[in-house]
């Protein structure tokens, strides 16, 4: 029988553990998962504080305790809209299904004729990276938000002190939020 590969993507800034429950649901769904690391090329700002390699060890670390084969690709953002699934094949191992609540990934991914499943979104009073980052920067508690994994590579980068840092350097000073507001 043909493997079902699924593909998700998010900023994942940083992962946290409604993301990893998402996954978990996805993996019961499909054969193989591919999680792509949106905006890669962003890092040092509010909105984007970590590095394409260090979300990479994030989400490796949270995955080595889910039963799915997965390849984790970074994907740097382009200017043009129309050809980003393009972009994004180029770049992945060949999926079938797509899982995204973002409605400009639904609506490029469905014009290219992919399925797309919109995941319900898990917790979010407390599972949202804007919020997770709005804790770090007030030093408010956020670890229990996080996977271990995500913990463990946050202080190997010394991640606290650097979010903390361009909070007050940052334009504007603030984290912008995401589209979901
Ligand atoms: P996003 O802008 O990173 O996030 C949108 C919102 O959806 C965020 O609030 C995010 O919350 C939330 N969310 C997503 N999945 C979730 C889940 N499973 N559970 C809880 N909340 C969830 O957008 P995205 O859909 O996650 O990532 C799309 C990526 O594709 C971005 O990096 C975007 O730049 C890229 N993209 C690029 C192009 C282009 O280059 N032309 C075009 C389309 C998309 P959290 O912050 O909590 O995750």
């Amino acid at each position: 029988m043909a493997t079902t590969r699924g593909f998700l993507v998010g900023r994942f800034q940083p992962f946290h553990h409604g993301h990893r429950q998402l996954v978990e649901e996805v993996a019961t769904e499909v054969d193989e998962l591919v999680v792509g690391i949106g905006s890669a090329d962003a890092s040092h700002t509010v909105r984007n504080p970590f590095t394409a390699g260090e979300r990479t060890m994030m989400i490796t670390g949270v995955l080595a305790d889910i039963d799915v084969r997965h390849y984790v690709v970074p994907l740097e953002d382009i200017d043009r809209n129309a050809v980003w699934v393009s972009h994004v094949e180029s770049m992945c191992p060949p999926f079938d299904v797509v899982y995204s609540n973002n409605p400009l990934v639904i609506r490029l991914f469905e014009e290219a004729n992919y399925e797309v499943r919109d995941p319900q979104l898990i917790d979010r009073g407390r599972l949202r990276g804007t919020t997770i980052r709005e804790r770090i920067v007030a030093s408010e508690p956020w670890q229990d938000r996080v996977p271990d994994a995500v913990i463990e590579t946050i202080r190997e980068v010394d991640g606290l002190n650097r979010l903390r840092k361009v909070a007050t350097t940052d334009a504007g000073g603030g984290d912008d939020g995401d589209s979901d507001g």
